[in-house]
């Protein structure tokens, strides 16, 4: 099964709350803040591994993203990743989803056929859920957002189960086709030092926008349609206090504020 999965590096979501806003640019403050693989980009190579252990074949991941980020993306070789193919050129900087999805179709469509692309539900940062299905979108294929269970029967036919707000959709379709996962799907693998070792011999390769046939106009900030004409940090009106001393000291002053805030009526 040749199966392709689409990464990002994002902002470590742990320390989310040290990005801030350039008022002045209207973009992210993103320095100090460590670069991890989007979380749910590796419930999407973790799904591709166990297909890759039942049915063989290659796993290549993808991303748009500056070559500085490659000692971050590796680990999703040293996850078990195949091969790495990373977009980068100064031309595609600034694209919106519409341009960063036809640049990853434009690549997808240089490395061959595939049976299977993979990717997060949303990312950490942006998280606007609209790259993978206007991906499907480029390549002509269907995608199944929510996905938080992946059967192949051994005629090759997916079922799918999808969770929408009401339950789940369980759909049955062939390849090729574009998933989009869920945290509930599966729990990404442990990495081993042996593992990260391993990866360094892997192939990493770099494309720039000469390296692909880019049939759309949708390439970087000046080929976006989406225009940001406004962003601001959302208006802080809850307040968090944080109890301080041990765990005994700290459920007293818990039920203390409950009591107080009429929670208790004994
Ligand atoms: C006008 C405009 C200008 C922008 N300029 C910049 C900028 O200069 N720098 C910047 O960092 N961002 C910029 N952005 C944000 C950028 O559009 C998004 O980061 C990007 O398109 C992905 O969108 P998302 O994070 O919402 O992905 P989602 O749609 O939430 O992602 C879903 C899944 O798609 C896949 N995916 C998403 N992005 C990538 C990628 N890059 N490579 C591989 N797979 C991917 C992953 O599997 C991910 O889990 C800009 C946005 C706009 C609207």
């Amino acid at each position: 099964m040749q199966i392709i999965v689409c990464i990002k590096p994002v902002p470590d979501p742990k320390y989310l709350s040290r990005v801030s806003l350039d008022e002045t640019t209207k973009t992210l403050v993103r320095e100090n803040v460590p670069t991890v693989i989007n979380p749910l980009d590796k419930n999407a190579l973790e799904a591709a591994l166990s297909l890759r252990e039942r049915f063989g074949g290659e796993i290549t991941v993808i991303s748009m993203a500056p070559e500085s980020c490659i000692p971050v993306l590796r680990e999703a070789l040293a996850m078990g990743g195949d091969r790495l193919l990373v977009l980068s050129d100064t031309r595609f900087a600034g694209s919106d989803t519409l341009a960063t999805a036809s640049i990853i179709a434009a690549a997808i469509q240089k490395t061959g056929a595939f049976d299977l692309i993979i990717c997060g539900n949303e990312t950490a940062d942006s998280g606007t859920s609209q790259v993978s299905p206007q991906l499907a979108e480029f390549l002509g294929v269907p995608n199944i957002m929510h996905v938080s269970a992946i059967e192949v029967s051994d005629d090759g036919v997916f079922r799918i189960k999808s969770r929408i707000e009401a339950g789940y959709v369980i759909a049955e379709l062939s390849a090729p086709m574009v998933l989009s996962v869920i945290k509930e799907l599966n729990e990404p693998r442990y990495i081993t030092l042996m593992n990260i070792l391993d990866a360094e011999a892997k192939d990493v390769r770099v494309l720039s926008a000469d390296d692909m046939i880019l049939k759309e106009p949708w390439v970087g900030l000046s080929g976006s349609p989406t225009q940001i004409v406004e962003l601001a940090a959302p208006e802080k009106r809850a307040k968090a206090e944080i109890l301080a001393g041990d765990a005994r000291r700290q459920a007293r002053a818990l039920a203390d504020r409950l009591y107080r805030m009429g929670f208790y009526h004994g």
